[in-house]
């Protein structure tokens, strides 16, 4: 029943709030005629209702974790985040990372964000951050991070009663902190319910406060109910009375099956075994949070694997509907596209170019699969949008004869550079240590920890093994049986003409084509499921060339194109639905024996001793879409063993997780 629910719960177009300016300069929202803040010295409410009343500077300079979570319904205008924000930069000394998570079922526009908050000069230059990063209507989560990572904002858009209840929690809470924002009680009764106060409760950690500027008697009852011991104490300015409260005692509640979790991890001695986009941002993200990690690569240097190409096209995987897939592509993608443009601004350089990807509707199936996603409406316009033939030629600067959907904010970059870029950005962060050449062979649980062996060495322990080396990663005996498929793909560089050097952007028929850099464009890829070979085949160049003229025979572009001059072949590892695996390695017949009984919707008995394998992680199938989902899908996962909220829903968690086969299997009585 669980996994079936989660897979029904699909995804639905936001709607932007519709607000104007009063008076006294204050947003009001139209549709609920209320102000997102207080006339008289809004910022001056938020820092007294919200802050002060959750004793948040007090709790953040001594906190019994490394990361402090709070939670507040309605993001409205962000001023209860900025607040917040320039409070914790000014806290001297060791002090928890910020982690903010706000839900917003009508996003404030971003011109009218800046807006808004143009009212406020002392938080000026974080405002501006804030606009530069403030997400597209798409419903889901948007991780965003501000000084290195040490302030997350998660903005879930959409209605917080479906969004809070799509996270995923372990029975221990993650939530430190609510502010109960959201319009008035009166205004707005749909949000002040039971349930919400109910899900937040679950959500919460031991000690979890609240605070909220109504006084209304249903709302302090109702959190009463859902377990908060509440009182009354005096309101802002001119109001006589706000309700703060807090949780003693986290409930038990989780929502996250069992064989859906990832379990915390000390993450103190990390070793990462792969050089690719996957094993960067692993370290990256490691970093961010001043963890120590070694890297393992049997190559001489980073991305000699999959990720060598010259040019990958960036770009999500979209279906019509918003299906789990759609949706873990769509917030990873975006994701990227922030980590890849902010490690470029420090610096961390690769080549690339935002020029958007168009896809085009190049045969009748392929027309039909953009008529549905356009009449299905999921995806909003800044994400995707249709244009027809003329659109298209006008964007991509040739002539095309089809109509397609354009991605605006995608684009190319060079893979290998790009891997080096962020492993840079993460070495920046922290020193990471790297062992190049270096073949490891077996890997061996001991006592202590694991160590990794090659042919002369064995070296550990690591509390935590990240295997994340592509095609090689199913080479171990423990996870060996992981189901992956190694795909052998070749990209030709072919020498640009007069006409195709004017081409501004990707092209996706069937395989794609790029826009030329250093006087070529790369072409492909090949598709060939029966051969690990890296080898260099001519054949493969001349399908490549083939398949382009076959769409593109009678245009300018095409016909001024050169001649091929290099290759590249690599294999690419994916699992069978396209989707990555990261989390720790199942092992099969202790998973078959745990949950045998799932068929049948009985009971398991899994305790957190008896995982085999504890602390060896499986992060690979990034052969499909990888520079898209890398960054994200690695962050869900390290945050996942820091007992941080994940970026992620439920449902995607389930999508990526590596006892999926298996489970659902066991769920479908097929083993
Ligand atoms: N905290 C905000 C700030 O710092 O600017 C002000 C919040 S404003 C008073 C209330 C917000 O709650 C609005 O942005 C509104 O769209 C949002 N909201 C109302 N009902 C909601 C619901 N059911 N789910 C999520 N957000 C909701």
């Amino acid at each position: 029943e669980y996994c079936i629910n989660s897979i029904l719960i699909a995804l639905i177009m936001i709607k932007n709030a519709q607000i104007h300016f009063n008076e006294s300069g204050t947003p009001v929202a139209d549709d609920f005629d209320d102000v997102y803040f207080s006339n008289d010295d809004g910022l001056a409410e938020s820092h007294y209702v919200f802050y002060e009343n959750n004793n948040i500077s007090t709790r953040l300079a001594c906190h019994d974790q490394k990361h402090f979570v709070i939670a507040e319904t309605g993001f409205g205008t962000g001023l209860n985040f900025l607040n917040t924000w320039q409070q914790w930069r000014q806290i001297e000394g060791n002090k928890a990372k910020l982690h903010f998570i706000s839900f917003e079922k009508f996003p404030i526009k971003q011109s009218e964000l800046a807006k808004a908050l143009a009212a406020w000069p002392s938080l000026a230059s974080l405002s501006e951050q804030l606009c530069k990063h403030y997400p597209i209507a798409l419903e889901g989560c948007h991780r965003i991070e501000f000084e290195d990572g040490r302030v997350v904002l998660d903005l879930w858009f959409g209605d917080v009663h479906d969004t809070l209840p799509k996270m995923n929690f372990t029975q221990l809470g993650i939530v430190d902190a609510w502010y109960l924002d959201g319009f008035a009680p009166s205004k707005n009764p749909d949000m002040w319910t039971q349930p919400l106060f109910n899900a937040m409760a679950n959500l919460s950690r031991d000690n979890a406060t609240f605070a909220t500027f109504t006084a209304a008697g249903f709302v302090r009852r109702g959190l009463q109910e859902a377990g908060f011991e509440c009182k009354k104490v005096k309101g802002f300015g001119r109001k006589r009375e706000m309700v703060v409260g807090q949780l003693n005692t986290a409930n038990s509640t989780r929502n996250t099956p069992e064989f859906y979790n990832l379990n915390i991890r000390p993450l103190n001695k990390v070793a990462i075994i792969g050089g690719g986009i996957g094993s960067s941002c692993l370290l990256y993200h490691l970093a961010k949070r001043g963890i120590n990690a070694t890297l393992f690569c049997q190559d001489d240097a980073l991305a000699k694997g999959a990720s060598h190409n010259r040019q990958g096209a960036v770009y999500p995987n979209l279906q019509s509907e918003n299906s789990p897939s759609s949706e873990f592509y769509a917030h990873s993608y975006l994701y990227a596209l922030r980590l890849y443009k902010a490690i470029a601004e420090q610096g961390f350089e690769y080549d690339h170019d935002w020029c958007g990807v168009l896809l085009q509707a190049v045969n009748d199936s392929k027309a039909l699969q953009h008529k549905k996603l356009v009449e299905k409406a999921v995806w909003p316009d800044a994400l995707i949008y249709p244009v027809d033939a003329s659109q298209a030629s006008e964007l991509a600067g040739a002539e095309l004869p089809y109509s397609g959907l354009f991605f605006p904010e995608a684009g190319w970059v060079n893979p290998a550079q790009l891997t080096h870029a962020v492993f840079d950005a993460a070495n920046a962060l922290q020193g990471v240590q790297t062992h190049f050449n270096t073949d490891i062979q077996t890997l061996e649980q001991s006592e202590d920890g694991w160590y990794l062996v090659t042919e002369d060495n064995r070296v550990g322990p690591f509390s935590d093994v990240f295997v994340c080396a592509g095609e090689h990663s199913d080479r171990f005996e423990q996870t060996k049986d992981i189901s992956l498929h190694g795909v052998r793909g070749q990209v030709s560089h072919i020498r640009s003409g007069e006409a195709s050097d004017r081409l501004k952007t990707v092209l996706c028929h069937k395989g794609y084509f790029t826009p030329s850099h250093d006087g070529h464009h790369c072409m492909g890829a090949t598709f060939d499921k029966h051969t690990k070979s890296r080898e260099l085949k001519d054949e493969d160049n001349v399908i490549n060339k083939a398949q382009l003229m076959k769409f593109y025979e009678q245009n300018d572009f095409a016909q001024s194109l050169g001649e091929i001059t290099s290759a590249k072949a690599a294999v690419r590892c994916c699992f069978n639905d396209h989707l990555p695996m990261l989390g720790q390695v199942p092992e099969k017949s202790d998973l078959c024996h745990a949950y045998a009984n799932l068929s049948k919707g009985k009971q398991y008995d899994f305790s957190e001793e008896q995982v085999p394998y504890a602390g060896l992680h499986i992060v690979t199938g990034f052969g499909a879409r990888g520079l898209c989902s890398a960054p994200l899908a690695t962050e869900h996962l390290i945050a996942k063993l820091c007992n941080e909220p994940s970026p992620y829903s439920l449902r995607v968690n389930e999508a990526i997780h590596p006892n999926r086969f298996i489970v659902r299997d066991l769920i479908r009585n097929k083993i």
